[in-house]
């Protein structure tokens, strides 16, 4: 195992369908993780994350599930294997999901966005950088969140946490849960569709390991589902970042909005960065609705929204961040101001 900034060396499994991914998956167990664009399991073995270093990795590049399908009754499907940068930079997500084009156009930089997919971006470790830097955190096989107990400005949950505490880094997660997206997993029984929600729980106990995800070490997902957005829906996203040239979100929100008139008769809001998963705001959202988008209702929904966050209070402790969440879901709704 490397440890000195020299990625080890590892056994290429290439995959041509991905049944075949699932069973180079089964039969190389707990040896063997999937890559795709790479930028983040490589990082992770660069830096010699005990866990999270595979002696195989199974490449899905090639698989084709590189698409981008809208339709205006079956909705958006993307392919496993999709550029972010796509994502980023599709006319018909532009016009009918503005919130994941927006959210996919704020992940990492140009470079990132070219090579990182679709599936990365969601089943992605988290950057907490004591994971990163191979704590042994429950994360990496140990039994403690080191987070809890040093630096958590960044990387750890304003909602609580169990086990660890790491927040889930992704920014098109946060879209997909506001957009209540599903996803397509294949593993050796063929296929299954869950909601995304069931895919992140936050923290998942799988095969005896702490994950941030509910897949299987020989499961994969081929696809993610948008549903058809409702008529007269608007959407918008914020994300509040320490560098606005590439960075993860402190905090960021989601917002889809259902208009009759200028009344709101259906609101989705997450919160990202803040929490283990994805943040759905329940009570900003049960408040937004019979309202309109006044400057007043938006303040009162950006403080719903933190309700109910724990901060933490040990090591550096994080509280600032219940106001840059609160103020993401400022800003995100007060761009749905017409
Ligand atoms: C400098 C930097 C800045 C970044 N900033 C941001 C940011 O601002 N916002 C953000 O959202 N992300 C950010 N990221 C993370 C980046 O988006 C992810 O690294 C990327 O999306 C992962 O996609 P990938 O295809 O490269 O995944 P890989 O590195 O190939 O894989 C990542 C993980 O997902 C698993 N995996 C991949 N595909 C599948 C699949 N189809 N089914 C099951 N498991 C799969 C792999 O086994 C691995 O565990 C940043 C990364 C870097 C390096």
């Amino acid at each position: 195992m490397s440890s000195n900034n020299e990625v080890p060396k590892f056994g290429l499994l290439t995959a041509s369908t991905p049944a075949e991914a699932v069973s180079l998956l089964t039969q190389y167990g707990d040896q063997a993780r999937i890559v795709s664009g790479g930028t983040d399991l490589l990082y992770t073995m660069k830096n010699g994350v005990t866990y999270k270093t595979p002696n195989y990795v199974v490449d899905i590049s090639s698989l084709p599930l590189n698409y981008i399908k809208y339709d205006a009754t079956d909705g958006l499907r993307i392919g496993a294997t999709t550029p972010i940068s796509a994502i980023a930079t599709d006319p018909n997500i532009a016009q009918y999901y503005a919130v994941l084009s927006q959210a996919a156009a704020t992940v990492a930089a140009p470079q990132i966005r070219n090579q990182a997919t679709a599936a990365g971006d969601i089943i992605q470790d988290t950057w907490c950088w004591y994971l990163r830097n191979n704590y042994p955190c429950w994360q990496n096989g140990g039994n403690v969140c080191y987070g809890v107990l040093g630096d958590n400005r960044y990387y750890q949950s304003i909602f609580g946490g169990r086990l660890t505490f790491a927040v889930n880094p992704g920014d098109t997660p946060v879209a997909y849960f506001a957009l209540n997206a599903d996803v397509t997993v294949q593993g050796p029984n063929g296929t299954t569709n869950m909601p995304i929600s069931q895919l992140l729980p936050g923290v998942a106990i799988v095969g005896g390991k702490v994950k941030e995800n509910s897949l299987q070490h020989n499961e994969m997902v081929t696809e993610i589902h948008v549903p058809a957005p409702p008529a007269n829906s608007v959407s918008s996203w914020y994300k509040v970042r320490a560098r606005q040239s590439f960075d993860f979100a402190l905090a960021s929100a989601a917002a889809v909005l259902t208009m009759n008139g200028s009344t709101i008769s259906a609101a989705s809001l997450v919160l990202g960065g803040v929490d283990v998963a994805p943040h759905r705001a329940t009570a900003a959202e049960s408040y937004l609705v019979g309202q309109s988008l006044t400057t007043s209702t938006i303040q009162g929904a950006a403080a719903k929204a933190v309700e109910g966050a724990t901060p933490l209070t040990t090591g550096t402790g994080n509280s600032f961040r219940v106001f840059l969440a609160q103020g993401a879901v400022s800003k995100a709704l007060t761009l749905l101001q017409s």
